[in-house]
């Protein structure tokens, strides 16, 4: 899921946009979300008759070996703050409300089942403790700890919850199945100083690379756009975020950090004994995530597919944006596991949501996996190749029946017609080959033309409410969006906009979907929400980052226009890692080598990596501290200031849903 959470660089956002006073509903809520029309209900009631909702398969298995389960379960750190709470969705219980689609809320319940569960004799999971699942595997000595949260407040308690029902004993070894933040993050919160000396650490080859630097570059618009994506702003209602469809929700407001691994996996299959269990390994990178292990324990009969497979069809295309991913790859490894383990296991469990037993099951099981996503790349080249472009495909694709009513593949978290925009954009990048596509004008500019062209912003609010009476919502979010972009401040146009996303997410099956639709009513209601991330809690993780990715992304910084014209060449001295590097801007642009000082360079700033990381972040003021005894400046002053003006800053959340 959320990968590094590195993007909390450079991203320590206010709040900020002007208020536009959005009239409301008569049926609105709280927080201004309209009630679902007859259409959604229609809708939501349609899919009723298509899936077999009540089938309690998954229930009995989302619940089986249950040990012990928290009455309520809110988990808080040392200032009060809240990082985990599941009791605020103690409303998702019973049949589906009308603004929920059943199906997601059916998902929902699931997700909502929290405790300490036995998978076969020696495997433990802890769910609902957090997005992922926290598994134990039980050793000759010691704990084997799988995937330990995102945050060590979530996986401490996690981790207390089962020492409190289990014979206890110390960590010994941790695995990190993969490089998202949901399945490392929470290192900290698991190991005594003790056991920190001399625990394993087990990750696949290219796991900390992946983990710290993937998302460093473009870490701000990910982060922005990840609130979208899981709701962050949303009341926990009926009418707001119900579920991501893989968990709840990222834990937040905790600590993360990250252990370099003692054991690489960098094959297939790689055995290895751990604390006397036999573990053998698929290397599967360049799955779900760039750096990813499946695992099967043979004296268990046990296999682990980590996050490769899931009880949901996953993303191959994230919205909160990152690189696409490779569907074919992707159902090649679910195919390899099948014949390495899967044949063999009689149980299986995963970093997110409940697990499986029995051979046929889980083969069963696996063979779906792998085929929806196999499913969606080939069907998406057949039709690429018969001349549909990516809206279309999107608008065609429908999966087979044998795996449309299949829950484990339905498109809680990812869904087949993003996944299919995702498959001909891994193949064919943005342009779809139409030329009226190649060079359109810009959302603004564009949005003002439509609006003259439908005969003014009245005529085309007369014509969108019609349509929305209509229940065609889609439609009416596509016009409206133009008369938003040419007009912000037309609030007739807001609320309008705002109450046919509300019906789109109340309707939409996919988890971040829902968010995506209800953030986006919620933002042209109230105005992006003031997000606050706090470097402090990700120290851990930061100081892991390679200066060299870090100097990439404060390159992506460099105001092209100020710097136009500007040639100058600061030596940066890390006293704490002994690195010199040599950063130089010519073209408008910053390269940066590492090496020795450059003697003709206008300045050598020698500091240390924390205090040059908080200053380039802000997170130090710029001139208070150039003039400190923190660091050392050697040359001209004015010269380095002038440097550090032509970064850009980032004021606040930027724009979304308006201009
Ligand atoms: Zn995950």
């Amino acid at each position: 899921m959320i990968r590094a959470a590195i993007v909390v660089v450079a991203c320590l956002l206010v709040g900020c946009e002007r208020t536009v006073s959005v009239p409301r509903s008569a049926d609105a809520d709280a927080f201004g979300h309209s009630a679902p029309t007859q259409h959604t209900v229609r809708a939501n009631r349609a899919l009723e008759g298509l899936l077999d909702l009540d089938d309690p398969a998954d229930f009995a298995n989302a619940e089986r070996g249950l040990i012990a389960r928290s009455e309520s379960l809110r988990i808080t750190r040392d200032d009060g703050r809240v990082v985990w709470d599941q009791d605020q969705y103690a409303f998702v219980t019973g049949a589906a409300p009308e603004s929920v689609n059943p199906s997601l809320w059916r998902q929902a319940r699931l997700n909502g089942l929290h405790g300490l569960y036995e998978v076969t004799a020696g495997v433990y999971q802890v769910r609902g403790y957090d997005l992922a699942n926290l598994t134990i595997i039980v050793g000759e000595t010691g704990w084997i700890l799988v995937d330990p949260l995102t945050m060590q407040e979530t996986v401490a308690a996690a981790l207390e919850f089962a020492r409190a029902h289990l014979p206890s004993k110390p960590v010994v070894a941790v695995l990190f199945t993969h490089s998202h933040v949901d399945h490392f993050g929470g290192i900290d919160g698991v190991l005594t100083p003790e056991e920190r000396s001399a625990v394993r650490i087990v990750a696949p080859e290219g796991f900390l690379h992946e983990a710290v630097s993937e998302n460093v570059i473009a870490g701000p618009a990910m982060t922005r756009r990840a609130a979208l994506m899981y709701g962050r702003p949303l009341s926990r209602s009926v009418r707001g975020h119900v579920d991501t469809g893989l968990g709840k929700e990222p834990a937040a407001n905790g600590r993360i950090s990250i252990l370099a691994p003692t054991d690489v996996i960098d094959h297939t299959v790689q055995r290895m004994t751990l604390d006397g269990v036999r573990f053998e390994f698929q290397f599967a990178p360049g799955s779900e995530a760039p750096a990813e292990f499946t695992f099967y324990l043979p004296d268990l009969g046990a296999f682990c597919g980590a996050e490769v497979l899931s009880r949901n069809l996953h993303n191959v295309y994230t919205l909160r944006g990152a690189k696409v991913r490779d569907a074919l790859r992707w159902s090649n490894y679910i195919d390899e596991a099948l014949s390495l383990f899967g044949q063999r296991a009689t149980s299986y469990f995963g970093s997110h949501h409940w697990p499986v037993w029995g051979t046929a099951e889980i083969v069963a099981y696996m063979k779906k996996q792998r085929d929806v996503y196999k499913y969606i790349h080939d069907q998406t080249l057949r039709m690429a190749n018969q001349g549909l472009t990516s809206a279309e495909i999107a608008e065609a694709i429908e999966l087979p029946e044998s795996l449309r009513g299949e829950f484990a593949v339905r498109g809680y978290y990812g869904t087949p017609r993003h996944n299919a925009k995702a498959v001909y954009q891994f193949y064919f990048g943005w342009y779809d080959g139409v030329p009226a596509h190649l060079d359109p004008l810009p959302p603004e500019r564009a949005g003002r033309r439509y609006v003259e062209f439908m005969g003014g912003a009245d005529e085309l609010l007369a014509n969108a409410e019609e349509a929305y009476a209509e229940g065609d919502y889609r439609w009416v979010a596509q016009v409206v969006n133009h008369l938003v972009f040419a007009d912000p401040d037309n609030v007739a146009a807001r609320a309008l906009l705002a109450r046919s996303y509300d019906q789109l997410g109340y309707q939409a099956e996919s988890g971040p979907w829902r968010d995506v639709y209800l953030t986006g009513a919620y933002e042209l209601r109230h105005g992006p929400a003031a997000s606050e991330v706090n470097l402090a809690d990700a120290g851990g993780l930061l100081a892991r980052i390679p200066i060299a990715s870090f100097l990439d992304s404060m390159a992506t910084r460099i105001d092209g226009r100020k710097a136009d014209g500007v040639e100058v060449t600061i030596n940066v001295v890390f006293s704490d890692l002994e690195e010199t590097h040599v950063l130089t801007v010519e073209n408008a642009v910053l390269h940066h080598r590492q090496g020795r000082a450059d003697p003709v360079a206008s300045a050598t700033l020698t500091l240390t990596r924390s205090l040059f990381l908080r200053l380039v972040t802000g997170a130090a003021g710029l001139r208070e501290t150039l003039f400190s005894d923190e660091l050392e400046v050697d040359g001209s002053v004015t010269d380095l200031i002038s440097f550090f003006l032509l970064l850009d800053r980032q004021a606040g959340p930027f724009n979304i849903v308006t201009p």
